[in-house]
């Protein structure tokens, strides 16, 4: 049996953990956050992630209850029921039906992105044992050789080096400025977008819609998404509101992490244009005033890889293709890149081709694809029907625009939401049973 190191135990990471151990991989994860293995909890870090259905398959596919994200006093996450868009004026113009509702055989998801991680984490330890999950480990350097690979790390507290880890096959999952993809390609330039993100939890005594909905204001140069990402609150009337709101900046204002707080000064003029809309009967400007703690976040661009094929090392999630957020796709291409490395592991030991043989088969289903995202994500995914109904309303009256938005929805639901939705990549599995 191959043994295989997964390094980073985020999202990805956790996911590709379990399809490789499906397959019959030795897996060990190293991960660098210095957290007790006994309590696997991780740190309330970062707000609301929404994982389609196809991902959430691959999760209960992999022995993971639906219940385990679901349940309020577990992973708490909403099944969210749809995604509607209004314009900057609060003129609704579309609405997507997704998940459950939209006949898929799984719901998706609305969650706590921590929340949803340790709900991964707790099964990895239980799968794998808490002896495979080694946390306080940062990855710094890899040496590839032609059977093997030699991974070094320390400790992300104290910076000492750990005894060098040999292994037959290294999956980097280390996210979005992973140090595995550096040590293979180098440094790479991620380029300023011009775009901030600036995000925020906060509750409200009152649910939106149906308590399961996505709702986005505005326009190309700012726009405005929330949603719930409690089950327990929708339950009882209430709304775990996470919001975002992403706006031009000329000049990087923060930081590319999830921690860099930010003031409601800083976007207090941004939010006042998106008054005329409504949620749970507030305006996105009094939900930020509800906030605590609002999280700035610089939005960079990486170009798609050529490849994911590095021998006996190969990459996945944010680290192999890290997408701009739009259209809900940052866990759910990490899950659905974790079922495929499953997938191509469990063929290459059939076969007899090795950890080359599935990490081409890896690479080959899912580098290309997962490029496309990246590039459709440089045009705001399934957002840029905000974008198209400001331009096409461009001038008008605003009697003349409700009007117009009325009339033309359907159209830019066809052109533009379901476009963006039908290239996106399919299941490993729905296209081999296709
Ligand atoms: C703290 C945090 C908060 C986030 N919050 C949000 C959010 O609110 N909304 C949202 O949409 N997305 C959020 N994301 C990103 C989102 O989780 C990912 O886009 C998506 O889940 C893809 O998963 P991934 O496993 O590729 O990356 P991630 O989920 O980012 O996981 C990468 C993992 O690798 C670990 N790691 C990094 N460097 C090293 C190293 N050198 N050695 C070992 N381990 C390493 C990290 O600690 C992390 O656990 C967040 C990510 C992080 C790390």
């Amino acid at each position: 049996m191959a043994k295989t190191v997964v390094v980073g135990g985020g999202i990805g990471g956790c996911a590709a953990a379990l399809a490789l151990h499906r397959a019959g991989a030795d897996v060990i994860i190293y991960e660098a956050w210095n957290l007790p293995q006994a309590a696997p909890e991780l740190k309330e870090l970062g707000a609301g992630i929404n994982v389609q259905a196809v991902a959430v398959s691959v999760l209960t596919d992999l022995g993971i209850p639906l219940e385990k994200f679901h349940a309020p006093s577990e992973g708490d996450a909403i099944f969210t029921s749809a995604v509607e868009y209004f314009t900057a004026e609060g003129f609704f113009i579309s609405s997507e039906k997704v998940g459950l509702a939209a006949g898929a055989s799984q719901p998706q998801l609305s969650a706590h992105r921590a929340k949803f991680h340790s709900t991964l984490l707790a099964e990895c330890l239980r799968v794998l044992g808490q002896e495979k999950v080694i946390l306080n480990s940062r990855f710094t350097q890899l040496e590839s050789f032609e059977d093997h690979v030699i991974l070094h790390f320390e400790k992300t507290t104290t910076k000492d080096p750990m005894p060098p880890v040999r292994c037959d096959f290294a999956v980097g999952a280390d996210g979005l400025k992973s140090r595995v993809c550096r040590a293979l390609l180098g440094d790479g330039a991620p380029r300023y977008t011009g775009r901030m993100i600036y995000r925020g939890l906060c509750e409200v005594e009152a649910i939106h819609a149906d308590g399961c909905t996505v709702s986005l204001c505005g326009h190309e140069n700012g726009n405005f998404i929330c949603y719930p990402i409690s089950e327990g609150m929708r339950e009882k009337g209430q709304f775990l509101c996470n919001w975002g709101l992403c706006v031009l900046r000329t000049h990087p204002g923060g930081e590319e992490k999830w921690t860099s707080e930010a003031t409601l000064e800083e976007i207090r003029e941004e939010l006042e244009e998106f008054g005329g809309n409504r949620f749970a009967g507030l305006t996105p400007l009094q939900l930020a005033e509800r906030t605590e703690k609002i999280i700035g976040w610089s939005l960079f661009d990486r170009d798609p890889l050529e490849s994911f094929d590095f021998g006996s090392v190969t990459l996945l999630g944010d680290a192999a293709h890290p997408l701009l957020p739009y259209g809900s796709q940052g866990a759910t291409q990490a899950i659905m890149d974790a079922e495929a490395l499953g997938v191509s592991y469990q063929n290459a030991m059939a076969k007899g081709t090795g950890i080359r043989g599935c990490v081409k088969e890896y690479s080959d289903l899912r580098c290309e694809v997962t490029g496309k995202v990246v590039i459709a994500n440089r045009d705001m995914g399934s957002t840029a029907v905000l974008r198209v109904a400001a331009v096409e309303t461009q001038g008008m009256a605003v009697d003349e625009k409700r009007t117009w938005c009325a009339e033309h929805g359907k159209r830019l639901h066809d052109e533009v939401i379901q476009k963006y939705r039908a290239s996106m990549p399919k299941s490993v599995r729905a296209v081999a049973e296709r």
